[in-house]
């Protein structure tokens, strides 16, 4: 069964964009920065979820070229599922448009895949091992 892992939200500034979460009293952890993705970010914990909150590290990061065409905001949703290797291998054999075609490690050893905005009604999805 799959669970919303976290949302992925693109802002400009985390110190300004994770204050919010401050007022309303929620935990934020520390901030990371993911070489790989060229970009630094906190987690903010919501109930079984998380927010993810991600700031560009650089020009040419896929954050810091979506908030220049769109703007702060919604960047991605990120599904948990139970067995991630068959899970592309169902989408690739119907022919789902996969952003990468491997699947990559992420900082933390975990295991993710990004599918392609035009195969999922506009919203960039990201997989995740359980
Ligand atoms: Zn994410």
């Amino acid at each position: 069964m799959a669970q919303i892992d976290h949302l992925g939200i693109a802002v400009k500034s985390l110190a300004a964009a994770k204050s919010i979460y401050e007022k309303l009293g929620l935990s934020i952890s520390p901030e990371e920065t993911v070489e790989q993705e060229q970009v630094r970010l906190v987690m903010v914990p919501v109930g079984e979820s998380r927010l993810e909150l991600l700031e560009a590290t650089s020009e040419t990061s896929a954050i810091a070229k979506f908030i220049a065409k769109r703007g702060e905001g919604l960047h991605h949703v990120c599904l948990k599922v139970s067995d991630l290797p068959a899970s592309v291998a169902r989408l690739k054999k119907d022919g789902v448009r996969l952003v990468s075609d491997e699947i990559k490690t992420g900082a933390g050893g975990h295991q993710y895949v990004f599918v392609h905005p035009s195969s999922t009604g506009g919203v960039l999805l990201e997989l995740v091992q359980e």
